[in-house]
């Protein structure tokens, strides 16, 4: 069986992750959407409500689970028997940071190998930033995130004044 992990903070998620985790799902036999947990960054949801989020947006999808970690990645892929870690690449910005991540993770375990997807098109420029950015300014985000998380970030931006 082929098992990949696809790591990231996910705060909130995007069409971007999701378009990456549908084409994941595709080429793998099990996918591991794994949150990580970074205790010194403040984000808009906690990792607990990230992994609710996910669990609801990929439903659809028999062959993911998502959970969350506090471990090294590599450390957590090795645990779930991963052969790969998935990471989605928008840009040369994007390609710079993973060439850097690949190689420290790949001195680590050297079995273990990443694999950079493209989202489409249409997802090619989202980030959890920008949308972040776009609710605190009153803009429409529902072309950019899973319907049914449109409410839940505008609800979370307002109460934290963002
Ligand atoms: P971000 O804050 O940039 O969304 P995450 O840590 O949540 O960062 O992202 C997890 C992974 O998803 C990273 O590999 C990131 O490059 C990728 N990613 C983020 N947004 C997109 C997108 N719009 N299209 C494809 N991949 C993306």
């Amino acid at each position: 069986m082929k098992i990949a992990v696809y790591p990231g903070s996910f705060d909130p998620i995007s069409n971007g992750h999701l378009d990456i985790i549908e084409r994941a799902a595709k080429i793998f036999d099990k996918v591991y959407v794994v949150i990580s947990i970074n205790l010194t960054k403040e984000t808009l949801f906690t990792p607990d409500e990230r992994v609710l989020m996910m669990k609801d947006v990929t439903q659809h999808l028999d062959n993911v689970i998502v959970e969350q970690t506090s471990e090294l990645l590599i450390k957590y892929a090795q645990s779930r028997n991963a052969i790969a870690i998935i990471r989605g690449l928008r840009n040369f910005i994007d390609y710079q940071y993973e060439m850097t991540l690949f190689q420290f993770n790949r001195r680590i375990d050297n079995d273990i190998d990443t694999f950079l997807l493209f989202p489409s098109a249409d997802n090619l420029f989202l980030s959890s930033t920008s949308i972040k950015e776009l609710v605190a300014f009153g803009g429409d985000i529902s072309a950019y995130v899973p319907k049914e998380l449109v409410k839940p970030i505008q609800k979370r931006i307002k109460e934290k004044k963002l």
